[in-house]
């Protein structure tokens, strides 16, 4: 999947998640939770890509969250895709392919999903408002990079760059400074999980038993057969998915956010 329906998914998801804990489990968050969750779910779901650095996209074409804070993260999907290579030849066993990168391998693993979300949550237990603030930054310029694509394409990586700035850092002049936020590395994780669920959908497929290994191979991609399989960037996925995402996100959204609205102008439901 693209870019923005990898954004949408995360969003989507998060927003269910909280509004099915709201209505059955009466898990209330505020609305600046609620939305910090959302963005940081959503910018989570693009992570992942973070190992499709510029060579890579420059053969494929196409938008790229690591054109998100410019030079920075193209250098640091640089990085990421070097070391997904270096991890997928160290543990590749002998049916597996030979590889050029690193595109699709350890950062579209499960164990990678947890290990992000348990890092997150170690980072904002360690250093408090401080991490918080510098994972709000990178998750909020993903996010708008992944929800507003074309947008992000017309104003440049400094735009972006200041938007995101400037979310994360009044959210954290809004956050309650006196707990942890374990929800941060529960959102960084799902946003990867649902990720890792997108492209699974699609025919290329993700390395899903990862380090489970079956027939001699460990990197083994699992996606739909092609008659099965969303094509990427194609109608089901522009039209279908992504509309449906945007629903989902409206109506928990609404069915969340409607009562404490309505009983601000005092009015009983
Ligand atoms: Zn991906």
């Amino acid at each position: 999947m693209m870019g923005p329906s990898h954004a949408l998914s995360g969003a989507a998801v998060w927003l269910a998640g909280s509004w099915a804990l709201d209505k059955f489990a009466g898990y209330e968050q505020s609305p600046l939770a609620i939305a910090v969750g959302t963005a940081v779910c959503a910018g989570g779901a693009l992570f992942p890509d973070l190992d499709l650095s510029g060579k890579v996209t420059r053969n494929k074409g196409g938008a790229t969250v690591a054109r998100t804070f410019g030079v920075a993260s193209l250098f640091v999907a640089e990085v990421i895709e070097k070391l997904s290579l270096g991890v997928y030849h160290a543990t590749r066993l002998s049916n597996d392919p030979d590889r050029e990168n690193g595109h699709r391998t350890l950062t579209h693993t499960l164990p990678f999903a947890a290990l992000v979300g348990w890092g997150t949550t170690t980072l904002c237990t360690a250093f408090g408002k401080w991490a918080v603030i510098g994972i709000l930054f990178l998750m909020i310029g993903l996010a708008v990079r992944g929800l507003f694509d074309e947008w992000a394409k017309r104003a440049g990586w400094v735009l972006v760059t200041a938007v995101s700035a400037g979310a994360a850092y009044y959210t954290y002049l809004e956050l309650p400074g006196d707990r942890g936020y374990p929800m941060l590395g529960l959102a960084v994780g799902v946003g990867c999980v649902v990720h890792i669920l997108g492209d699974l959908i699609t025919s290329a497929g993700v390395p899903l038993l990862w380090p489970i290994p079956t027939g001699k191979r460990m990197w083994r991609m699992i996606g739909l057969p092609d008659a099965l399989a969303v094509k990427v960037g194609g109608a089901v996925e522009v039209y279908v998915l992504r509309g449906a995402f945007t629903i989902i996100s409206l109506l928990c959204a609404a069915g969340m956010l409607a009562p404490s609205v309505l009983r601000r102008f005092n009015i009983e439901v």
